[in-house]
């Protein structure tokens, strides 16, 4: 008895003690124990900060830009043996629960505010798209699904497969989940095998022909797992991630033979500037990594693009390139809704067919299942294309959609059953470009992707169509949709009234597929380009024509890697912090070797997390706290 009481004790102590740190330390949000070096951007100081007293410029060895997809694992990386400053112009993901949770994927996309995890884009071609804006960018707000690039796509980029094979599983180990199968993911990989898309390669994260099961980040709880989340590996003693800070410039000293990049200008969250400062040392750079639109939007806002164009904005021109914002690809996507009788289970990908034909197939279900979901508002850049079929075409003005959105919540809930078979083209021939409209960085600059121009991609958006036809009419299909019959024409003629897009809709739509692809296209979120490498980015993603400044993300692909491209994302950010990790340190620096020391700490961390959540609940029970606090505990279990 005597030993318990003592054991009790020690650990009141113990949670005292944790306490007394907590309220020393001010943290308020209980995932700021675990990455204690992410900080407001109002907090940041430096003696050029139009907030701060003077003091000591602090310097940092990498200075990041974009801490999304590539820019998490690359800081992680990096900071193992060197300073780095990784600058995220949105918030943090933890304890959101529209990034948190699986069901409000498409809750997070509709949310149009300034503060929303997605901000929202209309290329020209009138399809509605969305770049990410928070810390762990894409991962935070994507459908999820995990797959590496194909043995080709590594070599034609010229990577060391031996170091992308240790890069990738680094990723997989911390974030990447087996799915349990959705019965609507169950049934259509059985119709894509029992078409054709064959054989069967069962559950693997490698891009070969057929049908697979491949990963994901969300766990079987439907927790999603981001790129956020692989700062905890990081070295909390180099690693300082600033979030609510919008880079607005990259800052060049123009007075040698090139220029060379020194330091970046940002906005904190209350609109005041800063300025972060590169050290001088050997090799520091500054790597950019604002995703496929961000980061030619930086280039460009920074003085490197077609000389022309900056003039006209009358930005300083540093390094002129009419490659900077070329070659912007997006892959269409069109999709097929099939309504069902019962309600289908959520699902985003899980199950993906690979043809021959250049053409991947997709499918998920269960979109706006909740009441909640319902009764949010999905508006534009809804992806629930059925609902949108219930109003009579003739109605679908903007006005309608209105109405539509305040009458939703009278719907029946019959008209939210089903899901949708998704044929994206890969490598489309299709290209656009981006360019500036304004010098506001937060304004998205104008993206052109011209869907459909090559007349191949056509061809296989055509040849998708018919393998999807097979599919929706195959036995193991029907036979779980348990719908009548419908014909590929009824189901065609549905998505043509859905208002997918703002392009103009034709009488012949059904009747000429080619017309439907076109009239049909919407976004699998997969654009890239617009910073090539060979045109902007060298081999190595240094910037043409400056020094101390690269590029490291989906905006120097060419093509976009696998079925889906963020694993392969991740891993170009882990594969190039060790790659330079080498380069300047040499191989025996290998920062794999730190990698039990890091889980050791991470596990410290969580520990402590956990500690402190208890002691918390303990004191405050369920008061709204506490509900808070409930939130937090379901998001680290
Ligand atoms: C809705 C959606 C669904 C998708 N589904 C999948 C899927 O299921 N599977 C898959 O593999 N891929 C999917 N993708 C694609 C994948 O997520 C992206 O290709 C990938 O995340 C891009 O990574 P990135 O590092 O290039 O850019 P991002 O991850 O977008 O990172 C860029 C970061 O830079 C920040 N930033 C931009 N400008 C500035 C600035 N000026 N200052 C400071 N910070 C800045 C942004 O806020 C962002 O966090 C999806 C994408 C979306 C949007």
């Amino acid at each position: 008895m005597a030993l318990v009481g003592a054991a009790l004790k020690l650990f009141l102590s113990l949670l005292l003690w944790l306490n007394s740190l907590t309220s020393s330390q001010g943290k308020e949000n209980l995932w700021e124990y675990r990455y204690p070096f992410i900080r407001r951007a109002s907090s940041f100081s430096s003696s050029s900060s139009s907030t701060s007293s003077n003091g000591p410029e602090k310097s940092y060895d990498y200075i990041i830009v974009g801490g999304g997809t590539a820019g998490c694992p690359l800081a992680t990386t990096l900071s193992q043996n060197y300073s780095v400053l990784l600058l995220e112009r949105g918030g943090a993901p933890f304890a959101n629960v529209n990034v948190s949770f699986m069901q409000n994927f498409h809750i997070s996309l509709a949310d149009t505010s300034p503060k929303s995890a997605s901000q929202t884009f209309i290329s020209t071609d009138g399809v509605f798209n969305s770049r990410a804006r928070v810390l762990g960018g894409g991962t935070c707000i994507n459908a999820g699904f995990y797959t590496r690039a194909s043995t080709s796509y590594v070599s034609k980029a010229g990577w060391d497969s031996k170091l992308v094979n240790e890069s990738y599983p680094w990723i997989e180990k911390q974030i990447v989940h087996r799915p349990d199968l959705a019965p609507w993911q169950s049934a259509f990989r059985d119709s894509l095998l029992e078409v054709g898309v064959s054989p069967f390669n069962g559950f693997t994260y490698d891009h070969i022909y057929g049908t697979k099961i491949g990963g994901t980040i969300f766990d079987r709880f439907g927790r999603r797992h981001t790129a956020a989340e692989l700062l905890a590996s990081a070295n909390p003693e180099k690693l300082n991630v600033i979030i609510h800070a919008t880079v607005q410039k990259i800052v060049f000293d123009t007075t040698g033979k090139k220029p060379k990049a020194v330091g970046v200008i940002f906005k904190d969250e209350n609109g005041n500037q800063h300025h972060a400062i590169l050290s001088k040392r050997w090799r520091s750079e500054i790597i950019v990594s604002c995703g496929a639109i961000g980061s030619p939007q930086l280039l460009l806002l920074s003085g490197i693009g077609p000389k022309a164009d900056l003039k006209k904005l009358n930005i300083s021109v540093v390094f002129d390139n009419k490659f900077v914002g070329k070659g912007m690809s997006d892959n269409p996507l069109n999709t097929v809704f099939v309504p069902t009788k019962k309600p289908v289970k959520q699902s985003l990908i899980q199950a993906v067919g690979i043809t021959k034909k250049g053409v991947y197939i997709e499918a998920s279900s269960g979109f706006g299942q909740s009441l909640d979901s319902i009764r949010c508002n999905h508006g534009l850049v809804s992806a629930e294309i059925g609902q949108l079929s219930t109003i009579p075409p003739k109605r679908r003005t903007q006005e309608a959609i209105i109405a539509y959105r305040r009458s939703k919540r009278h719907l029946p809930h019959e008209a939210f059953r089903g899901g949708f078979i998704i044929e994206k083209i890969a490598y489309p021939l299709s290209t656009g470009q981006l360019s500036l409209l304004n010098t506001n960085v937060d304004d998205n600059p104008s993206v052109t992707f011209n869907y459909f121009s090559h007349p191949y991609d056509l061809q296989r958006c055509v040849d998708g169509i018919r393998v999807v036809e097979k599919i929706v009419s195959s036995r193991h299909f029907t036979n779980y949709t348990q719908c009548d019959k419908k014909t590929l024409e009824n189901l065609l003629n549905m998505s043509v009234q859905a208002n997918v897009n703002l392009i103009p809709k034709h009488t012949n739509d059904t009747q000429s597929l080619e017309q439907w692809c076109r009239d049909t296209v919407v976004t699998i979120w997969h654009y890239h380009g617009g910073c090539h490498v060979g045109k902007v980015v060298s081999p190595n993603y240094k910037v043409h024509g400056v020094h101390r400044l690269r590029v490291i993300d989906g905006s120097t692909f060419r093509e976009s890697p696998g079925t889906n491209p963020q694993g392969t994302v991740m891993m170009m950010g882990r594969y190039m912090g060790v790659k330079i990790l080498r380069q300047r340190l040499g191989k025996s620096s290998d920062a794999t070797s730190r990698n039990w020391l890091d889980i050791k700490r991470m596990e410290y961390q969580h520990f402590h997390s956990l500690v402190s959540m208890y002691y918390k609940y303990l004191s405050c029970k369920l008061s709204p706290f506490g509900v808070s606090f409930m939130l937090e505990y379901l998001y680290y279990g």
